[in-house]
């Protein structure tokens, strides 16, 4: 059989974490129509019967951009530095977005990368056939590419395709989880990122990139079999703080009923939630609270 570590990267926004959940078949990654969604890395394992079996280990990354805060150094960075980690890389293009010097940053990223790169031209449902094949020459005269599989994560079209192609360029090796596990990703990490993803889904401008969500405390000890979860919300300035809550509480209470239902299908439980709005004027330049949210600096 094959194994291997698979790093899924690209700009933001081009469907990463999407095409990870669907390749995993489970939603682990959060997801938004915002850029910079995905913070940090994470691990998502595949069993593959495809050609005689495989595990492929895939690992989400957040989106390659130029960064202006500490927090999108380390951002990049843990993408970037998933290159020199993994035995295949697939960048993601994101087809019905105007290519640009975005797509050649990330490309000029990858210059020194010696791994098999596999190229998923996505979000095919929202574009006319006729404008692959430009992309598609376009692309091949920027590098090598083993091969490049037009796919619509959010569909499902093409990417069964696309796994046989990363099958084909992964080693032949021994499972390298046990069978069963399907991500590295701690639990309150987890609950975190789906309230931020409640987050992002109701807010706009700057608040996405300004939000960060804490869990203060997670307690599954409850004999009635009821998980009892404290988050705080952090924003960056009082402003933020009034739209998060909304009239009367309305907009918190929302993302809360979201989170909550999300958490209780995911747990099979009863979940309390408890969510807190709170100013922390600067957190993506402050280490403690960076740190506090995974990202950790090295
Ligand atoms: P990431 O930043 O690269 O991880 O991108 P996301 O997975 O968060 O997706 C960004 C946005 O693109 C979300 O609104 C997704 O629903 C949407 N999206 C992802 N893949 C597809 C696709 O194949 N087709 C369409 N129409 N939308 C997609
Ligand atoms: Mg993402």
């Amino acid at each position: 059989m094959r194994s291997g570590f698979v790093s899924l990267i690209g700009r933001p926004n081009v469907g990463k974490s999407t095409l990870l959940n669907r390749l995993v078949g489970t939603k682990l990654s959060i997801v938004s129509d915002k850029p910079q969604t995905t913070r940090n890395r994470l691990v998502g394992v595949k069993q593959s019967s495809k050609k005689g079996g495989g595990q492929i280990v895939f690992v989400d990354t957040p989106g390659i951009h130029r960064p202006l805060h500490r927090m999108n150094v380390r951002m990049v960075d843990l993408a970037l530095e998933t290159i020199g980690e993994v035995d295949v890389l697939v960048l993601v293009h994101d087809t019905s977005a105007a290519t640009g010097s975005g797509d050649r940053y990330v490309l000029g990223l990858l210059e020194r990368a010696t791994i098999p790169v596999v190229l998923a031209l996505n979000k095919i449902d929202l574009i006319a056939k006729p404008r692959l094949l430009p992309l598609i020459n376009d692309y091949r005269g920027y590098r090598e590419f083993k091969s490049i599989v037009p796919i619509s994560a959010l569909t499902g079209d093409g990417v069964s395709v696309l796994e046989t192609a990363i099958l084909d360029e992964l080693p032949e090796g021994k499972p390298l989880y046990p069978e069963g596990y399907v991500t590295d990703q701690p639990e309150r990490v987890f609950v975190a990122e789906l309230v931020r993803e409640k987050v992002l889904r109701h807010t706009h401008a700057e608040l996405p990139f300004s939000t960060a969500v804490v869990v203060d405390s997670f307690d599954d000890t409850d004999e009635r079999g009821m998980i009892r979860v404290y988050c705080s919300i952090l924003v960056e300035r009082e402003s933020q703080k009034r739209i998060v809550i909304g009239h009367g509480g309305t907009l918190v209470k929302k993302i809360g009923i979201e989170a909550r239902g999300d958490l209780e299908r995911f747990f099979a439980m009863k979940v309390y939630l408890d969510l807190h709005v709170r100013v922390r004027e600067g957190w993506r330049e402050d280490e403690r609270i960076l740190n506090q949210i995974g990202l950790t600096g090295r």
